[in-house]
């Protein structure tokens, strides 16, 4: 079995749990990080052991700084390395901008983008001990596009767009990877209020797409793709064409 580690952020449920069994498939051991849920947790950990590796959920505010830190010190003082992180673990807090509460704004830049600040420090100097490693950020064909009714979602996922590219200019000497996945519409809790009928019909495959779309790209940017670096992945089922 292999002992390369993956840390998903954002894994108990939805498309971090699908990344997280998408990399459990590719053999890795994955530590899988949630915000509450811990009954999704649990079950998450026990269908990535299924799959023959080690797993481990972790608790923490991905937007806490120090709380953050400290977990991703911890989980690497256990396991000596990672290979693979997905910053996937994300919020919305959707609203006109003209209404929009300073606590909306600051929940989503803090939990989306500054969350990403704070589990990707700690990560990377690991990494570049290894000299090895791919980050996946998660997000949105809205950080590029923008979308009427998600300022704070799309600024913050335009961030980690920025992000993206410039840590894989200061890391690629490392050989470490840095991509993003920018989705278009799937199907999670976060997107279960939405007419998705009504969405299908503007999407050229006709169909949302499920969390697993989703990963399998991810598994591909973070794995296969091994000459790829600074790019970010539309997959969105062609909404964007
Ligand atoms: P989801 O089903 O709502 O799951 C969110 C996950 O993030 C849960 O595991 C949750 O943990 C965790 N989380 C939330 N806040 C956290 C925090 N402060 N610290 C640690 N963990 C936290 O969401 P999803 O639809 O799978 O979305 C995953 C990512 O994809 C997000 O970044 C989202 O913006 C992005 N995305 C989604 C869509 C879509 O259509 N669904 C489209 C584009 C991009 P608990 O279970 O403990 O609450």
């Amino acid at each position: 079995m292999s002992e390369n580690l993956a840390l998903v952020t954002g894994g108990s449920r939805g498309i971090g749990k699908a990344c997280a069994l998408h990399l459990a498939q590719a053999g890795y051991n994955v530590v899988i990080n949630y915000a509450g849920n811990e009954e999704a947790a649990k079950q998450t950990v026990s269908e990535l052991e299924a799959l023959g590796v080690k797993a481990e959920a972790v608790k923490f505010d991905i937007s806490n700084h120090d709380e953050a830190q400290e977990a991703v010190a911890k989980i690497i003082e256990k396991y000596g390395r990672i290979d693979v992180l997905v910053n996937n673990a994300g919020i919305t807090r959707d609203g006109l901008f003209m209404r929009m509460s300073k606590e909306n704004w600051d929940a989503v830049i803090n939990t989306n983008l500054t969350g990403a600040f704070n589990v990707t420090q700690p990560v990377i100097k690991v990494m570049m001990k290894q000299r090895s490693g791919a980050i996946v950020n998660m997000a949105s064909i809205v950080g590029i596009y923008g979308n009427a009714g998600q300022a704070n979602y799309a600024a913050a996922k335009a961030g980690l767009i920025g992000f993206t590219k410039s840590l894989a200019k200061e890391l690629a000497s490392r050989n470490i990877r840095v991509n993003a996945v920018a989705p278009g519409f799937v199907q999670t809790d976060m997107t279960k209020s939405l007419d998705s009928a009504q969405i299908a019909e503007h999407i050229p495959l006709k169909r949302l797409g499920d969390a697993d779309d989703i990963a399998g790209a991810v598994k591909f940017l973070a794995v296969d793709a091994t000459y790829v670096t600074g790019q970010v992945l539309q997959v969105d089922g062609g909404l964007t064409i």
